[in-house]
């Protein structure tokens, strides 16, 4: 199992602690009260450790072998004290620890929170380092490396767009301002014609004296401006910083586009997503079908089984359409208990196919909730191609659904 070491004596405030991290960082916190029983937890290899967190006093021998120890395995580690003063951080200074933080209120354990939770989120981030200072590279790649980002490097501008190129999920830029071949300011003007501020984050790194550098860059598509020299936590923070920033987005982005109940897209997604889709097979002729589907006599189903057993069943419909249809091009709940549904490229029989195993599929499933167990049906009506415009293709899916429900339901009526 993946987990936090945490080097603590004082037992209870260690119990304190993994509870904080538990509850905020969602993270399995082992517990070591020194620097024998980590040394026994990391040799037994039972628990995988991601990152640890050392306690570290001024005085301590015990806590700074402790944290001496971690390093040199090559642990990300957060060193907690009491408190922040000049000796602790010059003791500090040249060990490559992930943080200093405090451990003395419920806001620095906030705080400590708030950093597991980032470097844990870190993993698998891609981070690209623009600079023609190869030993400058070296420090920073080891700095971000020490948060669990991953790092790519490139020399100069040119170098960093086909880095980029080459890993399109690379979510954040470090670049220098003055290179060879291509400077800072026309490689961040070229990375912004194709990504947007808010999926791929740019921080401009320039010890220039030109004045205004910084409202240039930040002007241009730049999200923040570090001035050199700076030091590791200014700079591990601003990075954090923006890894936050970028995750809050995404997350705005999710949760504007799906459906809260089952996941899939909502109807404002699935408009998005079926205007390009429609606007492309037009344009090259391929074919589209649209299919409605819809929970034949879903009223009954509430007032049997209760409203929360209606919201199992449209939350299993919603799975068992994702297993049944992996070629639909894009699925949605469109509202209430009806389902929308776009595929491209396949031939009617295909469509036919693939909409009327879904209904069968329904049809031979049960929804389960607490003690009741009940079987549903679903109707759909499916436009075969595409009409003048997408509003109109799915009006005739709707009326073609319509059919369906008068003609029985049930059953799936094309056209
Ligand atoms: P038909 O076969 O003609 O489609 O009959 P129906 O009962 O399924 O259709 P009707 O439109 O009369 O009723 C739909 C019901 O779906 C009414 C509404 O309370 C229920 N419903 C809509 N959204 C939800 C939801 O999110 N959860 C639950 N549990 N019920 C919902
Ligand atoms: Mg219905
Ligand atoms: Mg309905």
């Amino acid at each position: 199992m993946e987990s936090v070491l945490l080097l603590e004596e004082n037992a209870a405030f260690a119990r304190v602690i993994a509870a904080k991290l538990h509850n905020e960082a969602g993270c399995h916190t082992v517990i070591a009260a020194n620097l024998a029983e980590a040394r026994r937890q990391l040799e037994s290899g039972v628990e995988d450790i991601i990152m640890a967190v050392c306690g570290f006093s001024q005085a301590g021998s015990p806590g700074g072998a402790a944290l001496d120890y971690l390093l040199d395995k090559k642990i990300p580690t957060i060193a907690l004290c009491e408190k922040y003063d000049e000796s602790i951080r010059q003791r500090l200074a040249d060990k490559p620890v992930v943080d200093l933080l405090l451990k003395r209120t419920t806001e620095d354990l906030n705080v400590l929170a708030t950093a597991v939770r980032r470097v844990l989120g870190n993993r698998g981030l891609k981070i690209l380092l623009v600079d023609d200072a190869a030993p400058y590279r070296v420090t920073m790649r080891e700095m971000l490396e020490r948060q669990l980002y991953t790092v790519f490097e490139a020399a100069d501008g040119r170098e960093g767009l086909d880095q980029l190129e080459k890993n399109p999920d690379i979510k954040i830029i470090v670049t220098d301002y003055y290179m060879p071949v291509m400077d800072g300011f026309e490689f961040v003007t070229r990375v912004r014609k194709n990504h947007k501020q808010e999926k791929l984050a740019i921080i401009v790194l320039s010890g220039a004296r030109e004045e205004d550098v910084a409202a240039k860059f930040l002007k241009f598509g730049a999200n923040d401006f570090i001035k050199k020299p700076f030091s590791s936590e200014e700079f591990s923070w601003r990075i954090n910083l923006n890894a936050d920033h970028l995750e809050l987005m995404e997350q705005l982005r999710r949760t504007a586009n799906t459906d809260y109940l089952t996941g899939l897209l909502n109807r404002r997604a699935f408009y998005a997503a079926a205007e390009r889709q429609f606007a492309e097979a037009v344009a090259h002729g391929q074919t589209l079908a649209l299919g409605m589907l819809d929970i034949d006599h879903f009223k009954k189903v509430n007032d049997t089984y209760g409203h929360d057993a209606g919201d199992v069943a449209i939350k299993d419909l919603a799975s068992l359409l994702t297993r049944h249809l992996p070629a639909a091009d894009a699925i949605a709940r469109f509202g209430g208990e009806e389902f929308c549904v776009l595929a491209r490229r396949k031939t009617p029989a295909a469509i036919l196919e693939m909409f009327e195993s879904a209904r069968k599929a329904v049809e031979a499933s049960s929804t389960r909730c607490g003690d009741a167990s009940f079987s549903f049906t679903v109707s759909v009506g499916v436009c075969m191609k595409p009409m003048a415009t997408l509003e109109e293709t799915i009006a005739r899916a709707d009326a073609l659904l319509y059919e369906a429900k008068n003609g029985g339901r049930n059953r799936v009526c094309a056209g």
